[in-house]
């Protein structure tokens, strides 16, 4: 994590349906782009961008559901989404149970902040998803790195 990725950022936003809010206050941890299957399929696209914080900077009102599943390292990975409308709200691993994963997609209209500085799961991306030449890519997790 790169001291100039971090700053402090105070967000809320509802789901599509308006029965869950979240909102953010705190330091981002991270901003990076993922690959992996999992995130291929959950967002129906070819990658997720994530904006990881500390979980207590997350603040969740209504009720959400979540579904778990092992993800590609092992780790179990939950995904919380809105019971109502399914817009994805937050992701969390079982590797990293004090962070959360936020989908830069769902605070749409304030997120132009958001400047993802890798590329895991690099080893599922697909041609026809064109992500920036720059961007460093793992084939599976940043060394050491989170999540
Ligand atoms: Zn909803
Ligand atoms: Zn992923």
């Amino acid at each position: 994590m790169n001291a100039p990725d971090r700053f402090i950022v105070d967000l809320k936003a509802p789901c599509a349906c308006g029965a869950v809010e979240l909102t953010v206050h705190g330091p981002v941890l991270s901003m990076l782009m993922c690959a992996c299957l999992d995130c291929q399929r959950s967002t129906g696209s070819g990658h997720a961008d994530v904006a990881i914080v500390a979980a207590e900077s997350l603040g969740v009102v209504g009720q959400a559901k979540s579904f778990a599943r092992p993800s590609e390292s092992g780790a179990q990975f939950t995904r919380h989404f809105c019971p109502r409308c399914g817009t994805p709200l937050y992701g969390q691993s079982s590797r990293a149970p004090a962070l959360r994963m936020l989908p830069i997609g769902f605070f749409a209209g304030q997120n132009s902040w958001f400047s993802p500085n890798q590329l895991i799961f690099a080893r599922s991306q697909q041609e026809w998803d064109l992500i920036a030449d720059h961007l460093p890519r793992h084939q599976t997790y940043r060394e050491g790195g989170q999540p």
